[in-house]
């Protein structure tokens, strides 16, 4: 590991000016991912600003939102009782990610600003077009079972691993940040970039920008949700396949809802075209049956990762007729 400076942020203000002011500088909280990728040599920064010391964690009401900090710890936002009675999606999709132990150190924003799980980006002696920009991308031709079958490139197929975003995108979150150039709202499907052909940009964020809430807007397709997350082993583990579903109905008919997915997109992936098949529908087989061929229209699988176009039909349908209690 290369040796870096360590600084401690006595305000957001003072922090953001640590990171601005160095183009090698980061933020850490948790560290639960950057510390493994410093240490891999994946990502390197000459210094690191500690926000532990920032007033920045807790859940309050604020009118018609919940507005969660950007360091609140993944299991306390997982347990809150507002958020697991008016956004159980969010809640579900923190208690499926990681380990207990991950989540209690793990803070919000830097979930969301994980990187990539693909073997080729956390091998040191890897060619990786999102760690050195120009220099390939392994996995379209090699070991791709875990890579994506939506919204890759031939720059970059990789899957965003958040389950918190795949949840966010589900309840029309608001990403709340403090910058250089001051603060703003960003809508999280903005909030992502998708690779195109800079893989290495995954935000919208600016060097120095820190994450210092996030708004969750209460709506009753907030208050119908759930996070199906299908992987490998039963524990500790990234999703192959997730779904966040959120519905509104009216009778049996489908006013609004929302589709997301995980393990099979490189950026928190919401399918409108699955959405439109499902709205003003009666919510039945036929019309979730509908909903799941168009959740995979489009999909482009490679050599190893066919069956995420089937797994994921099977999921929406599940992730659907469970929420909707469909017989
Ligand atoms: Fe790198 Fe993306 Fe290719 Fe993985 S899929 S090797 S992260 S460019």
């Amino acid at each position: 590991m290369k040796n870096f400076d360590y600084a401690v942020a006595a305000t957001p203000a003072d922090a953001v000016r640590l990171v601005a002011e160095r183009p090698g500088a980061a933020f850490v909280s948790g560290g639960t991912d950057l510390l493994n990728l410093m240490r891999d040599c994946a990502q390197t920064h000459d210094r690191l600003v500690d926000l532990n010391g920032l007033d920045l964690g807790g859940v309050a009401l604020r009118g018609d939102v919940l507005r969660i900090g950007g360091l609140a710890r993944m299991s306390d936002v997982a347990r809150h009782p507002v958020v697991r009675t008016r956004f159980p999606v969010v809640s579900e999709a923190l208690l499926a990610s990681a380990s207990p132990q991950i989540r209690n150190m793990a803070a919000l924003g830097g979930n969301l600003l994980q990187r990539t799980r693909c073997g080729y980006f956390r091998d040191p002696g890897s060619a990786c077009n999102k760690k050195v920009p120009g220099s390939g991308c392994p996995a379209i031709t090699g070991e791709n079972r875990g890579h994506a079958i939506l919204g890759g490139t031939d720059q970059c197929i990789a899957v965003h691993p958040s389950d918190l975003g795949v949840s966010l995108r589900a309840v029309d979150a608001v990403i709340r940040t403090r910058g250089p150039r001051g603060e703003r709202a960003i809508p999280f499907g903005e909030f992502q970039v998708p690779p195109g052909s800079t893989p290495e940009r995954e935000t919208v964020l600016e060097h120095g920008e820190l994450i210092t809430s996030i708004d969750l807007p209460f709506s009753a397709l907030a208050g119908k949700s759930s996070y199906l997350k299908l992987r490998d082993r039963s524990s500790f583990e990234f999703a192959v396949v997730s779904v966040a579903a959120a519905l509104e109905l009216r009778g049996r008919t489908v006013k609004d809802v929302r589709l997301a997915f995980g393990g099979v997109a490189t950026t928190s992936w919401r399918s409108t075209d699955a959405e439109a098949a499902l709205r003003g529908k009666v919510l039945d087989a036929a019309s979730i049956g509908g909903a799941a061929d168009a959740a995979v229209r489009g999909a482009v699988p490679r050599e190893h990762n066919g069956f995420k176009v089937e797994l994921l039909r099977r999921a929406v349908t599940r992730a659907l007729t469970d929420l909707g209690g469909v017989r």
